[in-house]
């Protein structure tokens, strides 16, 4: 199948050329949002679920975000020095306390980041490095990883040893005292060096369940040496939130210092530890944005936050939980990765509604399937569209785009024949509103075509068994009473259509220039019909402001491609009007 082999290497080049997009705020997505009426005063909670903190649990709180340390230890995700700086400044902007941001002794990016958000000014945020207690071998002054962190010249230190006896002896391979004075006299050299320390201890909860004594005695020894922070990790993620509880009422009692929570994800518990830890007394989380890392990841900061401003009223942000979802899809952009629609608070269908029943009650009261405004977090409501909506659900969805029609008038029956049509011919609106407000503009007559396709060719030529095909399209497009012809090559066949296509009417609309195509997909329908199968095409594309989906279905990958193309960019010169 070459045509779908060379879509898919279109797609690669087209994910390397996302970087390009980068600056689109994820909140201007509500272009058109839905104005429901309603107030939202009845969101609040039922009084007798109401959580009232108590006077220690009101205790600022400080979020440590380790998305540029643990989070950049994801599969998948690798960060530059200079991306690194970016999202610390995105973070700064976010109000988080502290950002981690490398490892120096173990990354030389690190040390590269490290000189180079020095010389730029965070308005909240104090970035930390990180590292571990000295080599058992080395002394402290000639410990090349303490040396590191000391040469990233940042006010705070976060330092991590070994709790865990299994640990000592058996990965170290030294003794359990030995490791006590490794953690004591790393610690009282940063601090002689009139740095903070925060200490994470590795393997907390699975040391503690060894052997309770000896991981209490690690702790101990850290705070004696002068260590501020006393950071409880689950560092396998195999902790429950009841055995977080109580052993993190244990060690309240135990430790002078102020605790934090350092969970990992592997049992899906991470949020929960968190929350469940703060609950119990601690004052610092630490977590990553999207709850990207090793593994099955870190304690998510998107959830956690929102968590404990909405659920448990305890401040963690100064005012800013708004631009989560924003920060969020940052990140993504970013790691490029894909964005999970499904995330809690700041995921795409976080606030999507797709049964008519849903839908219509949403409209009168959002309350009925909305646990929070997703205005609080940067997110907004969405209606789906789907043959499931029904008749009502449509009219609500028409209403939604500020077009108003009676239940009776002739175009919606004729509206909802021309959408069962294309549903049965395998298109699909949920996540291509640009397509379906095309549609129904269409349908209503209101629509007036920017351009016109006189023709297109496509031609992709391979001359040797080892060689790179070349991608070559023309298109032939009436703009007014004038005629262009264009010609373009591409990185594949699609590539080399949409370059021709914008080529060809950016000299009427130099507002193209602007528009970046996000993602590109492709489904095969029906499978059974093998290259004869039909698919369907999403393309998603986005301006400095906005983003859009639209959708094409055909026997042929490019005719699907070219629908998809072409109601992108009448959408983005719709958007004009
Ligand atoms: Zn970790």
């Amino acid at each position: 199948m070459p045509v779908i082999q060379a879509a898919v290497k279109t797609l690669d080049s087209w994910r390397l050329d996302r970087g390009a997009s980068l600056l689109i705020p994820s909140h201007a997505m509500a272009r058109k949002p839905s104005q429901p009426g309603s107030s939202r005063a009845s969101r609040e909670p039922q009084p007798m679920l109401e959580r009232k903190p108590s006077a220690q649990q009101m205790t600022a709180l400080e979020i440590y975000d380790t998305t540029l340390r643990d989070g950049a230890q994801a599969e998948d995700v690798s960060f530059s020095a200079e991306d690194k700086v970016r999202i610390a400044q995105k973070l700064d902007e976010l109000g988080v306390h502290f950002i981690e941001g490398g490892w120096p002794g173990a990354n030389p990016k690190d040390i590269e980041f490290f000189r180079m958000i020095r010389t730029i000014p965070l308005k909240h945020a104090d970035v930390i490095a990180f590292g571990s207690t000295r080599k058992a071998s080395n002394t402290v002054r000639k410990d090349p990883n303490l040396q590191a962190l000391l040469a990233a010249e940042t006010k705070t230190i976060t330092l991590f040893g070994k709790t865990w006896s299994l640990h000592v002896t058996d990965a170290l391979g030294i003794s359990l005292n030995k490791n006590l004075e490794l953690i004591a006299d790393s610690i009282a050299y940063l601090r002689e060096k009139g740095r903070r320390v925060f200490y994470d201890a590795e393997h907390f909860f699975d040391g503690y369940k060894t052997n309770p004594e000896y991981a209490l005695n690690t702790i101990r020894k850290a705070v004696e040496a002068g260590a501020e922070r006393m950071i409880l990790c689950d560092t396998n993620g195999g902790t429950m939130p009841w055995e977080i509880r109580e052993i993190c009422q244990v060690v309240q009692r135990e430790c002078r210092v102020p605790l934090g929570i350092h969970a990992h994800n592997d049992c899906e518990m991470a949020v929960a530890n968190s929350l469940v830890a703060i609950e119990s007394g601690i004052v610092q989380v630490q977590g990553t944005i999207n709850g990207i890392g090793e593994r099955c990841g870190n304690a998510n900061l998107c959830s956690i936050i929102p968590n404990l401003e909405l659920k448990m009223k305890r401040p963690a942000l100064n005012d800013r939980l708004s631009h989560l979802k924003e920060v969020s899809g940052f990140v993504t952009e970013i790691a490029n990765l894909m964005p999970n629609k499904h995330q809690p608070y700041v995921g795409d269908s976080a606030f999507a509604h797709k049964g008519g029943v849903h839908i219509h009650a949403v409209l009168k009261n959002p309350a009925t399937y909305e646990h929070v405004d997703p205005a609080q977090v940067g997110n907004r409501q969405r209606m789906l569209i789907s043959d499931y909506g029904g008749r009502s659900g449509l009219l609500d969805k028409i209403k939604a785009y500020g077009i108003k029609l009676s239940k009776d008038h002739s175009k919606v029956g004729e509206l909802i024949h021309t959408l069962k049509d294309r549903e049965s011919q395998g298109y699909q609106f949920e996540g291509a509103e640009g397509s379906f407000e095309l549609l129904m503009r269409k349908a209503m007559g209101s629509h007036r075509p920017s351009f016109q396709l006189l023709g297109f060719r496509v031609i992709v030529e391979k001359k040797q068994e080892d060689g790179t095909p070349l991608s070559e399209a023309t298109v032939m497009v009436k703009v007014g009473d004038a005629v262009e012809h264009t010609a373009a090559v591409g990185a594949g066949p699609v590539n080399a259509l949409d370059h021709a296509l914008r080529k060809a009417l950016e000299k009427f609309y130099p507002e193209l220039r602007e528009v970046k195509l996000l993602d590109y997909k492709v489904r095969v329908l029906a499978a059974n019909q093998g290259t004869e199968s039909k698919v369907r095409v999403l393309i998603e594309s986005g301006d400095h402001k906005d983003k859009w989906g639209t959708v094409g279905v055909s026997e042929n990958i490019i005719e699907a491609t070219w629908q998809a193309l072409a109601d992108s960019i009448e959408y983005k010169l719709l958007a004009k009007d």
